[in-house]
């Protein structure tokens, strides 16, 4: 019962020393990586263990199909997803310094083209214990329709607010169970600054001024910070080797997803949501970065 709504793209993934400032041209070397932040969050929760449903729209063509498998590979099932002629699939042109930082640019694609009415269409994958996840990649009245019909069917929603933009409907933001923005997407959402546990508890207080039950607000090597109406806390991010920070936020969000389909207490979903985002930043790629339950469980051994 857990079920993922956002964008796919394939990834054209440059690894480069350093890099490029504006007009200069760097030499590097290219991988195609199956990508798009919802396909990497159903990834991360299929590498888990789980089977989660996905919507998402591809393009009828190379990159959709490739798209397509890496997701069923994965163990992501793919009945919800949307096979579109005559449009592409989404793509992104990602640049990977060695030090790990990145830049990104994205076409949207067949990404771009969902309606509210193929929201309802995709939501008949839904039942009422399901946890349903969203990201901020998809057209805003989609995810106004989605979020909305959350009244009536009363699943949970765990909104990762990414990448920001205006118009989710008021009504929209009080159904969001937990919202989960990296430190930027904290600072576009409210104005303030995160810079620590401390003054994330300050931007937690005013993200759910917004309407969300509970913030939990991810801050890079720090961490994560939790907060609702009654209660917060802090856990310290694993100190790993950064190789490739690209899709960290979707393996936290993927595996803390899961972790709460799966039934873990929250703390302990969070716990294991810092794991996967760990060792997610050690390896190189997207939906390839994620890691298994089993190499996981070795790492919260060790
Ligand atoms: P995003 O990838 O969306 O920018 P963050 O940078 O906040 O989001 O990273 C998400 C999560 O990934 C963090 O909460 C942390 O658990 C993990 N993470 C990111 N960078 C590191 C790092 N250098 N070391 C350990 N964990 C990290």
């Amino acid at each position: 019962p857990l079920m993922f709504f956002g964008t796919t793209n394939l990834d054209l993934c440059f690894n480069v020393e350093r890099l490029p400032t504006p007009g200069e041209s760097l030499m590097g070397t290219l991988a195609r990586n199956p990508g798009g932040k919802g396909a990497n969050q159903a990834v991360a929760a299929a590498r888990l263990g789980l089977r989660p449903t996905f919507y998402t729209r591809l393009g009828d063509d190379d990159a959709g199909r490739l798209l397509l498998q890496s997701l069923r590979d994965a163990g992501v099932c793919a009945d919800a997803i949307e096979i579109c002629a005559g449009e592409v699939s989404g793509s992104a042109l990602v640049m990977v310094g060695d030090d790990g930082s990145n830049m990104i640019v994205i076409d949207p694609g067949a990404n771009l083209n969902v309606t509210p009415d193929m929201i309802e269409s995709a939501a008949r994958f839904i039942d009422r214990e399901a946890i349903v996840v969203a990201e901020m990649g998809m057209p805003i009245p989609a995810l106004n329709r989605l979020f909305e019909m959350k009244s009536d069917r009363g699943f949970k929603l765990i909104f990762n607010p990414a990448p920001v933009r205006p118009g989710l409907s008021a009504a929209a933001w009080r159904s969001v169970d937990f919202v989960t923005p990296n430190q930027a997407e904290a600072f576009e959402l409210t104005g303030v600054e995160v810079e620590d546990f401390e003054s994330a508890a300050g931007v937690a207080a005013k993200l759910l001024d917004l309407g969300p039950r509970a913030a939990l607000i991810t801050l890079g090597a720090q961490g994560a910070y939790y907060a609702d109406a009654t209660s917060s806390f802090a856990l310290r991010a694993f100190p790993v080797k950064v190789v490739d920070t690209t899709a960290a936020g979707d393996a936290f969000n993927g595996a803390f997803a899961a972790s709460l389909a799966q039934g873990l207490p929250l703390r302990e979903a969070v716990r294991k949501a810092l794991a996967v985002a760990a060792l997610c930043v050690t390896r190189r790629g997207a939906q390839s970065a994620m890691p298994t339950v089993q190499a996981v469980d070795e790492f919260l051994k060790s």
